[in-house]
C-alpha cells in the first residue's frame, strides 16, 4: 500500500454532490443556517499548537458574536500521534474527523521524526491520507501580500507596490503523486529504476476545473491553465478538457494556458499577471510554494482543501490549515505567527459553514492588527515584534 496506512483504501461515505456552476464564488450552498460547527482540531507538531490556541480563541471570540457555538474537538495527528498511539493518523483521530463538519489541521513533523522510513513520516503518514480518505481533490491557496507588508517579498517593490491578490487552484489527489505503478526496483543488469506515474482522468480535470471557474467567478474572472502539453501526454489531455469545459459551462470566462516553466518565471516576474491559476498537483505544490516565497512569509498563507463530500449542514466538508510546516527552529518560543492558522480557520468558516461575513470580518481583523504595527518576528523587518498570544490578542481586539 502507498502509505502504509489502513485507511487509505477506506474512503469516506459522506453525501456527495457535484458542484453547482451558478454559485457567485466557492462560498457555499446556503443550505442550512449553521448554529453549531463541530470541527476537528489537529493541532500536531511544532508551532502547531501554539498557532492553533491562538485561532480558537480569535475565531471562539469571533463566533459569539454572531451567536455561533463552536465545538472544537482536539485529536492527535502527525509526530505527536506516533509518539502516544504508534500511528500518524490513529484511527480515533480520523473517528473525529468524520463526526465533525470541517478540520482545523495545524502542521506536523520534525526532527525527531526524520529518520522513520519515508512512508511513516508525519506528513506523508497523517496529511496525505487525510487528503485521500475524504477525496479532498481541490487544493484553494490564496497567495495574498499586504501592500503594508510588501517588504516581506523577495520581489522587487516596484513590482509589487498594491501587493499581491492571486488564488491557486491544485489538485491535490491525483496526477504523479497517486498514479500506479510506483516503486522502486533493481533490474537484471544491477542498475536500479524508479517509477512514478502521472495519471489522470477527463472527470478528475473537469471537477477541478469547476472548482477553478467557481473561484474566477467571484474575483477578476481570469483563468491561467498550467501544464506541459508540449511534452506530456497528460497535459494535452488536461488542456483540452479545460478548454472544453470552460467554453461549454463559463464562456464568459477569460481562458489562457501557460507552460509551468514559463508560469514559474512569470511568477516571479509579475505574479499580478494573473488571477486564478488551475493546475495539476505536482506543479501546484511547486507553483504553491513559490507563490508563498513571493508572499513573503509562510506564516500569513493560509489554504483550504475542499472535496465532494458534504457536511450534515450542507456546506462543503474541508480540511484547512496554514502553508507553512511546523517551523522547528521557533517552535516552543512564543514567537510563531498564528496569522495563518486564524486565516485558516476563517476559509473554514466561509467554506464550510458558508459565514461569508464572518469569515471577511476575521481577515479584516488580521489585516487591521498587520497594519496598525502589531507584528510577529517573521513580518516586522526588524521592527518591534510580538509573541504569538500577543498577536492573537491583537487580532481579537481588531475584530
Ligand atoms: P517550515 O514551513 O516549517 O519553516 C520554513 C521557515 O518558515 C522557517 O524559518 C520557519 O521558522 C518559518 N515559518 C513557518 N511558519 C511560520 C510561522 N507561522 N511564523 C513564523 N515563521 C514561520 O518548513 P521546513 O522547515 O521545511 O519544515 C519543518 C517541518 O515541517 C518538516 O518536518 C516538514 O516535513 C514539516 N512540514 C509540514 C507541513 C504540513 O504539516 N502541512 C508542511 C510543510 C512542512
Amino acid at each position: 500500500m502507498f502509505y502504509g496506512n489502513s485507511f487509505s483504501d477506506r474512503k469516506f461515505r459522506g453525501q456527495v454532490r457535484k458542484y453547482p456552476l451558478n454559485y457567485g464564488g466557492l462560498a457555499s450552498y446556503n443550505q442550512s443556517l449553521m448554529t453549531t460547527l463541530k470541527f476537528a482540531v489537529l493541532p500536531g507538531d511544532g508551532i502547531g499548537p501554539e498557532v492553533m490556541a491562538a485561532a480558537l480563541e480569535v475565531l471562539t471570540r469571533a463566533a459569539e458574536t454572531e451567536g455561533l457555538t463552536l465545538e472544537p474537538r482536539e485529536a492527535d495527528a502527525g509526530g505527536v500521534a506516533i509518539d502516544r498511539h504508534g500511528s500518524a493518523l490513529p484511527d480515533e483521530t480520523l473517528r473525529v474527523c468524520e463526526k465533525s463538519d470541517a478540520i482545523l489541521f495545524g502542521s506536523v513533523g520534525g526532527p525527531k521524526w526524520e529518520n522513520l522510513p519515508p512512508k511513516e513520516q508525519p506528513e506523508r503518514a497523517a496529511l496525505l491520507p487525510l487528503r485521500k480518505h475524504f477525496s479532498l481533490f481541490a487544493n484553494v491557496r490564496p497567495g495574498l501580500l499586504y501592500p503594508e507588508l510588501i517588504d516581506a517579498s523577495p520581489l522587487k517593490a516596484e513590482r509589487i507596490r498594491d501587493g499581491i491578490d492571486l488564488v491557486c487552484i491544485r489538485e491535490l489527489t491525483g496526477g504523479l503523486y497517486f498514479g500506479q505503478p510506483k516503486g522502486t526496483r533493481e533490474l537484471e543488469d544491477g542498475d536500479v529504476e524508479a517509477v512514478d506515474t502521472m495519471v489522470y482522468k477527463k472527470s478528475e480535470i473537469e471537477r477541478i476545473t469547476e472548482v477553478a471557474i467557481a473561484t474566477a467567478r467571484s474575483r477578476q474572472k481570469r483563468l491561467c491553465s498550467v501544464d506541459k502539453a508540449n511534452v506530456l501526454e497528460n497535459s494535452v489531455l488536461w488542456r483540452k478538457t479545460v478548454t472544453d469545459y470552460v467554453a461549454a459551462h463559463a464562456p464568459e470566462i477569460e481562458l489562457s494556458h501557460m507552460y509551468v516553466d514559463n508560469a514559474a518565471m512569470q511568477l516571479a516576474r509579475d505574479p499580478n499577471q494573473f488571477d486564478v491559476i488551475l493546475t495539476e498537483n505536482l506543479f501546484g505544490d511547486i507553483l504553491s510554494d513559490e507563490m508563498a516565497v513571493i508572499c513573503g512569509s509562510l506564516g500569513m498563507l493560509s489554504s483550504a482543501s475542499l472535496g465532494l463530500v458534504e457536511n450534515r449542514h450542507g456546506h462543503r466538508f474541508g480540511l484547512y490549515e496554514p502553508a507553512g510546516g511546523t517551523a522547528p527552529d521557533i517552535a516552543g518560543k512564543d514567537l510563531a505567527n498564528p496569522c495563518a492558522q486564524v486565516l485558516s480557520g476563517a476559509m473554514m468558516l466561509r467554506f464550510s459553514c458558508g459565514l461569508d461575513a464572518l469569515a471577511d470580518r476575521i481577515e479584516a481583523a488580521v489585516r487591521q492588527a498587520v497594519v496598525s504595527g502589531t507584528r510577529t518576528g517573521d513580518i516586522a523587518f526588524g521592527g518591534k515584534s510580538v509573541g504569538t498570544r500577543e498577536m492573537g490578542q491583537a487580532i481579537m481586539e481588531n475584530l
